[in-house]
């Protein structure tokens, strides 16, 4: 008989969901179950607790998959169903080695699918991801080619196309349609880029190279080939999914080609939280989930938050009451508290900053640690002069969302030599890689590349011939790539060998090499965690670690700092006390989202994501000016603000109100004090000292 003790902490209805279909024998055949609630209402935990309740009774870890929105986030749930599994069974739970074989984000679980079924479907298995930015690269040298940035009228840049292809591919919409409801502005060049995107496809598919969309598009696509479709579904007995809110039409067809009967799925989410609309994802999945199925999904709806204290939630609540629809229910909370969240009005970004850092501080103070603390903001550019603050007041403090660490152009030189190896017909790539050599451009680059077209891409190597200035490390270049392609150098041993050949080239590159050499040290740690190179290219390119997180290893887990992050990487998160900067219109909602009512929708659903993070102490902040970076061509300057037109005058009653610095009025003579204090006690210490001896 096996112990339920870790059932008694849940409330009846997660109980439900936890158990749903698992029978005491071990047999669990259940059929859908979707758990739609609020924030703060458990459906994370009571995900954790299912996985625990499934293996407990009999389920084969290798064969229940997860999927989450980031990999921290897969591996805190995995962390948390182990340690109620040892607990239950009375064990000692070791960190970091679950059972689970099957856990990360669709795009990771894809990328590993699609390699082990390559063969199949016509892939080549050493296929290599692309992220953002060398998707962009790579539809620039295809427009190149066909000669569409020489047109007269200034053609999309290469970051807009890319946009408009994943809309496209993303929403399955006709790209006509796209342009005309995303891009009105890009409409006339409608027959060109249909052009560049069909060339973009032909050169990925000759270059092996899969773009993040890729990943779920072939995935989508392996789905509809029912042999393949049984074959992998039959991999898996379970199927829990996170954050179903955020996933898109295409997630939810592959989901359905693994259970097409929803036996032994499960997803959670809420509606009031969709933050992910530009990525084509879709409200009404989370809500036609239930009728995909005959019989339909069951639905558990959970009512009371635990997270947050009775005035946090009330507030959030009137926030997102003012939604356009809305389907989960307001919750309710038994955490009473008699602080109210705070609006706090500062006259500019300064204030702002200073009013975060005195309260941190005085929290602190009061026995807070700097975990417990996390500043949110709707755009990561937002927190560049509070993490100026912050750094020359010593306070350590981690940023999520923002630049990544593998976006650093030496950590992405490192990791190009590596990828190349891995995917030598990877044009973008080798570019890169080629012209670290002193005394080779693109024009040279292109040359080698060219060559290697059909060949054995050492033997078209060694063969070519380099400018003279280059003819060393040419040579070296060469006994690299043969020794991590012919010898197919081990792993971790390759990316040593990998590394000793660009440390002159980083020196040569980059004046602060010193610098850099930390970061590269960070990631030979974190490669040497991974069985094999293309496990380790695949994993950082889908969900890098962000420039400070733990993950990278500064600071260690047992230092303390504040927590940075943009609202979108928030989700799922909880702190004690919870700051948002910049409440303001044009932050949130931000000028790039004031575009349909269904954008501004989507920024009243984050402020409200930013808002149910607080445990206990809220505070919004609101200066009446901001400074704005602005495009080239206005230049960087102050704006006067509004608050946000999402705390409109009809709720601040669910606000404490204060302005700061705070103006103290002492009592008996009417005089104003700007809120300094001094110490006068020990200035006259100090007049003595000086007088006195
Ligand atoms: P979000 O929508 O923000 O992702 P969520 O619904 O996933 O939130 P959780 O993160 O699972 O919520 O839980 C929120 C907090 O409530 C956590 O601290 C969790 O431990 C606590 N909690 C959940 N269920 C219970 C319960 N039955 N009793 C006490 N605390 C609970
Ligand atoms: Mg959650």
């Amino acid at each position: 008989m096996i112990g339920t003790s870790y059932l008694v902490d849940l409330n009846p209805s997660q109980r439900r969901a936890v158990g749903h279909g698992v029978a005491a024998t071990g047999a669990n055949v259940a059929g859908p179950l979707l758990v739609v609630a609020g924030a703060g209402s458990g459906k994370t935990n009571t995900l954790a607790h299912r996985v625990a309740h499934l293996l407990l009774h009999g389920a084969d870890p290798g064969r229940i998959l997860l999927l989450t929105f980031s990999r921290r986030a897969a591996a805190e749930m995995e962390l948390r169903a182990e340690r109620i599994v040892a607990a239950t069974r009375g064990q000692v739970s070791i960190p970091g080695r679950s059972p689970i074989s099957w856990s990360g984000t669709f795009h990771a679980v894809g990328a590993r699918l699609l390699r082990s079924y390559a063969k199949s479907i016509g892939l080549d298995p050493g296929f290599t991801v692309h992220d953002r930015e060398d998707s962009a690269d790579l539809i620039n040298l295809v427009r190149h080619e066909l000669g569409l940035s020489e047109k007269e009228k200034r053609f999309p840049l290469k970051g807009t196309c890319l946009g408009i292809y994943s809309r496209a591919v993303n929403a399955a919409e006709p790209l006509e349609a796209v342009l005309r409801k995303q891009y009105p502005w890009c409409a006339e060049w409608e027959n060109d880029l249909r052009e560049l995107f069909d060339a973009y496809v032909d050169a990925k598919q000759k270059q092996h190279v899969l773009d993040y969309d890729d990943l779920l598009l072939y995935w989508g696509e392996l789905m509809q080939v029912p042999e393949l479709a049984g074959e992998i579904g039959a991999l898996f007995d379970h199927v829990l999914v996170d954050e179903y809110q955020d996933t898109n039409a295409l997630q939810a067809s592959i989901l359905r080609g693994l259970k097409p009967d929803g036996a032994g799925l499960t997803v959670v989410g809420d509606d009031a939280q969709a933050i992910y609309g530009f990525r084509a994802a879709s409200v009404r999945n989370i809500l036609d989930f239930p009728n995909q199925f005959r019989p339909p999904a069951t639905i558990v709806t959970l009512e009371q938050n635990y997270r947050s204290t009775e005035p946090i939630l009330a507030a959030s609540n009137a926030v997102i009451g003012l939604a356009r629809e809305r389907f989960t229910k307001d919750l309710f909370s038994d955490r009473t508290s008699s602080e109210k969240p705070a609006l706090v009005t500062v006259p500019d970004d300064l204030g702002q900053v200073n009013y975060i850092v005195t309260t941190i501080l005085e929290n602190r103070e009061a026995g807070m640690p700097l975990k417990q603390q996390a500043v949110l903001f709707r755009t990561a550019s937002h927190s560049a002069m509070l993490e100026i603050e912050l750094t020359r007041r010593n306070i350590p403090f981690v940023k999520f969302g923002g630049l990544k660490f593998i976006e650093a152009a030496h950590v992405k030189d490192l990791l190009a030599v590596l990828r190349w190896a891995e995917n030598p017909s990877d044009r973008v790539t080798g570019f890169r890689v080629i012209q670290l050599l002193e005394g080779v451009g693109p024009g040279t680059a292109a040359k080698v590349l060219d060559s290697m077209a059909g060949r054995s891409p050492t033997d078209a190597l060694a063969l070519f011939r380099p400018p003279a200035k280059a003819i060393d490390p040419w040579r070296e270049l060469v006994a690299l790539m043969q020794g991590l392609i012919d010898h197919a150098a081990s792993w971790p041993a390759g990316f040593d060998l990998a590394r000793q050949w660009y440390q002159p080239h980083l020196e040569q590159n980059y004046p602060d090499a010193v610098v850099r050499v930390g970061d590269l040290d960070q990631l030979q740690r974190i490669a040497a965690g991974y069985p094999t190179r293309a496990r380790f290219l695949t994993d950082l390119t889908l969900d890098p670690p962000s420039a400070t997180s733990d993950e990278s290893g500064v600071p260690s887990r047992d230092e303390d700092y504040l927590i940075l992050s943009t609202i979108h990487s928030a989700k799922g998160q909880e702190w004690k006390s919870v700051f948002v900067l910049n409440v303001v219109d044009g932050c949130i909602p931000s000028d790039l989202g004031t575009g349909s009512s269904e954008d501004i929708e989507e920024e009243r659903r984050l402020l409200y994501v930013a808002m149910t993070r607080a445990k206990d102490h809220l505070s919004l902040i609101v200066p009446h000016r901001f400074y704005a970076t602005q495009q080239a061509k206005s230049g960087d300057k102050h704006l006067y603000a509004m608050r946000s037109r999402f705390i409109p005058p009809s709720i601040t009653q669910h606000f404490e109100q204060q302005t700061w610095p705070r103006t103290v009025r002492a009592a008996h003579t009417g005089v104003t004090s700007s809120g300094v204090t001094v110490d006068l006690g020990a200035r006259m210490r100090g007049r003595w000292r000086q007088t006195g001896s």
